[in-house]
C-alpha cells in the first residue's frame, strides 16, 4: 500500500501461467530498429514494414526543454516544484508512447512471433537528429522501458523477444552481404550498396539486417553477429 498526494494506491502483483514461445512450427521474424527519426522501424519475414513517426516525439520533447530551461532559469521553489511536476509529467508521457507502440506492435504480428531487437547495453546512440541539450537526457531509458513492455506483451501471447549484437546492421547490404559504412547517406537517410547499387531507406535497413539476424538465431545460432570481411583489393 502506497500514499502519494492524498491518495492511497494498492499494488497487487499477479502471475500468470501462459504457454511459451515455440522455436519450432516456423514463427514470423520481426526484426525492430529503435531510433529517433522513427521511434520504432519494424520488418518482418514477409517483407513488410512498419514505422512508428518520432517527429512529433521530438518536436514535443523540444518544447517540455523550453519549459524547464524557463523555470531553471527562476530558481525559486515554485519553480523547482514546477520542474518536479514536468519531469514526471514527461516521463509518464513517454511511457505511455511506449505503451502504445509495444501494443501495436503485438497486436499487429499477433502470437508466435520472434521480434528481434538489437542489444542496446554499452551502445552510444547516433543522436545526430537531436538539439544538443536533448542529446544526453535521451540516452536510452526509452529505448530499455519499450524493450521491457514488449517483451512481456510478447510472452503473454506465446511470442518472443531476442537481443542480437548491433555491430554493422547499418551498413551490411541485405541484397549482396557487403559491409561498408560509406553506404549509408546520413543527410539523405538512404543507403546505397556500391557493390550491387541496391537502395533502401536506412531505418528499413537496420530492421532487415535485424530481422536476418533473428533468422540465425531461429536455426540456432546463439549469439547472431553481422561479420564484416575483408575483401582483398
Ligand atoms: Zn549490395
Amino acid at each position: 500500500m502506497v500514499h502519494n498526494r492524498g491518495k492511497w494506491f494498492l499494488h497487487i502483483g499477479i502471475t500468470k501461467e501462459v504457454p511459451d514461445f515455440e522455436q519450432q512450427g516456423n514463427p514470423q521474424i520481426v526484426g525492430i530498429d529503435r531510433g529517433l527519426r522513427f521511434l520504432a522501424t519494424a520488418f518482418d519475414s514477409k517483407g513488410e514494414t512498419l514505422f512508428f513517426d518520432g517527429k512529433k516525439i521530438l518536436h514535443k520533447r523540444k518544447k517540455f526543454l523550453e519549459i524547464r530551461r524557463q523555470l531553471q532559469s527562476k530558481g525559486t521553489t515554485s519553480a523547482k516544484r514546477k520542474l518536479n511536476q514536468l519531469a514526471q509529467r514527461e516521463n509518464r508521457w513517454m511511457t505511455d508512447i511506449n505503451h502504445r507502440i509495444a501494443k501495436t506492435l503485438v497486436v499487429a504480428y499477433g502470437s508466435h512471433t520472434l521480434f528481434v531487437l538489437e542489444d542496446l547495453t554499452n551502445v552510444t546512440f547516433n543522436t545526430d537528429d537531436l538539439p544538443k541539450a536533448l542529446r544526453n537526457s535521451h540516452r536510452s531509458w526509452s529505448f530499455f522501458q519499450l524493450e521491457s513492455f514488449l517483451t512481456y506483451k510478447a510472452q503473454a501471447i506465446q511470442s518472443k523477444v531476442v537481443k542480437v549484437d548491433p555491430a554493422f546492421t547499418s551498413q551490411r547490404c541485405p541484397k549482396c552481404g557487403l559491409v561498408e559504412k560509406a553506404n549509408r547517406h546520413h543527410e539523405t537517410h538512404e543507403y546505397r550498396c556500391k557493390q550491387c547499387q541496391y537502395r533502401c531507406n536506412d531505418d528499413r535497413l537496420g530492421a532487415m539486417n535485424i530481422e536476418m539476424l533473428g533468422q540465425d538465431w531461429l536455426s540456432g545460432v546463439k549469439h547472431p553477429k553481422i561479420k564484416k570481411l575483408t575483401t582483398a583489393g
